[in-house]
């Protein structure tokens, strides 16, 4: 039995900043802060090992959540049956910049691209962005679902695509909407500033840098604080996993051109053999991490793709190699891309072939989540969903563009939400294991998905409004 969470102090919207409050603001905060002390003490009278979600969450919100998650679920189903690509997400952008504006917020629409952007002014107070994606991906969905995606677009080649919300980002939406709408009918609660991001093109890399560069902290307030979600498809729904600290990597793209000169497959005397550069170029790439970067920092480099020759008896002019690198901080990044450039200079060298072509593109910055915003929010948490239910989750070499923010100035935190029903998981583990996202068959159970995911960003976004 854990009684902690019973304990006042563990209640995490209940602390009152006078200085801030007027009185008429000041009174009806004591008034919702008394009405959730009296339910506080009561349930905790009735039963101590049931009270502890009851108690903690913000006295309102479990009653909000019964009344609103079917219309947020059905809300959600129509979102991933029309999904749409980065950098196309119109009617997406549309269907959210309607719901803000019907909830009272000031709403400017492209905003870097597709991006949606609103504030909500509600007294004196810190600012804070909660931060959902848009964009889906070009998957044919395979969920068997009765509200299955069916969309079909054709992609920059011409190609005859699926689309298909495989990274929960339809999730993000719902969840985002069912936590502003709260904290706007809930305005006694909180005191200070709330902007709501809308970002397209994340699966590219491109809608946060491009937000930012078309004014999110110049044209709006800039926040004190970020917070954004992501679903993982391999935990419960009633989880929540955090990482303070680098939780995701820096992911840079390098193309490498290594140029030989092509010639007759019988006679390599006359000819510079490009892919015999490029073999020996793939393996000593593998030296740089394994004996170049400090064992303790996270690094890798990986070749995902070599091409050169079409035909057994003829050396081809190139080959060409893909590698993605990731790292977590500068100095690592640095590090590698320079170990990367040397060696694809020496390989050239070394054959007497003309200097290799060397394209680094400047690709998604590591996440680094705010210790001490997740020093605050992560207590909360515990507090409203139960200590066993909130984990402290292994960094990942994955990318996420939700880091710009932070690599611009603002303490940030991406929590993930679990998304798959115990009883799935199970199955699942019968079997391959679960589909991981980005799956054509991965799916959240939305219902306790949205109520995890609605109290875990309400219940920090009151923590972080009751900053001083
Ligand atoms: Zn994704
Ligand atoms: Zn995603």
């Amino acid at each position: 039995m854990n009684t902690r969470s019973i304990s006042l102090a563990a209640i995490p919207s209940i602390k009152i900043h006078p200085h801030r409050a007027t009185p008429a603001r000041q009174q009806r905060r004591w008034l919702a802060t008394a009405t959730r002390t009296v339910t506080a003490i009561a349930l905790a009278a009735v039963s101590c090992s049931a009270a502890r979600a009851e108690v903690t969450a913000p006295a309102a919100l479990e009653p909000w959540l019964g009344k609103h998650t079917p219309q947020l679920t059905q809300f959600y189903k129509q979102l991933h049956q029309a999904p749409e690509l980065s950098f196309a997400e119109e009617q997406t952008a549309a269907t959210m910049a309607g719901q803000l504006r019907s909830l009272g917020f000031d709403v400017t629409e492209q905003v870097g691209g597709h991006g949606v952007v609103g504030v909500l002014h509600n007294g004196d107070g810190p600012t804070l962005l909660l931060r959902a994606d848009m964009d889906a991906l070009p998957v044919v969905e395979q969920t068997g679902l009765d509200y299955a995606s069916q969309v079909r677009v054709r992609d920059d080649r011409g190609a005859t695509v699926g689309v298909m919300h495989a990274c929960g980002h339809d999730m993000h939406l719902t969840m985002h909407l069912g936590a502003v709408r709260y904290l706007v009918e809930h305005k006694e609660e909180w005191s200070g500033t709330l902007i709501a991001m809308l970002q397209p093109a994340e699966e590219r890399g491109a809608g946060a840098k491009a937000m930012l560069a078309d004014g999110l902290f110049g044209r709006f307030p800039r926040p004190d604080f970020a917070l954004a979600l992501h679903v993982a498809g391999d935990k419960p729904p009633t989880q929540i996993w955090y990482r303070a600290g680098y939780a995701m990597a820096n992911v840079d793209s390098v193309d490498i051109t290594i140029h030989g000169r092509g010639g007759h497959g019988s006679a390599p005397d006359t000819t510079i053999d490009p892919i015999v550069i490029a073999a020996r170029l793939v393996l000593d790439l593998q030296t740089i991490v394994a004996r170049e970067i400090k064992p303790i920092e996270p690094a890798v480099v990986t070749v995902g793709s070599i091409h050169g020759g079409a035909k057994h008896n003829i050396i081809p002019d190139s080959c060409a190699l893909q590698l993605t690198v990731r790292s977590y901080t500068p100095a690592v990044r640095e590090q590698l891309i320079a170990a990367i450039r040397r060696k694809a200079n020496a390989a050239a060298e070394s054959a007497a072939a003309p200097a290799p072509d060397i394209q680094v593109s400047e690709g998604t910055p590591a996440l680094f989540n705010d210790p001490a915003v997740a020093e605050r929010v992560i207590p909360a948490v515990r507090a409203a969903i139960g200590e066993e239910n909130v984990v402290q989750d292994e960094p990942s070499m994955g990318g996420e563009d939700f880091g710009r923010l932070g690599r611009a100035g603002v303490p940030i935190l991406m929590m993930r939400v679990g998304s798959v029903s115990q009883q799935r998981l199970d199955e699942y583990a019968q079997a391959d294991g679960p589909p991981s996202l980005h799956s054509s068959k991965y799916w959240p159970d939305p219902e306790p998905t949205i109520r995890t995911g609605v109290t875990a960003t309400v219940t920090a976004a009151l923590e972080l409004f009751g900053a001083p």
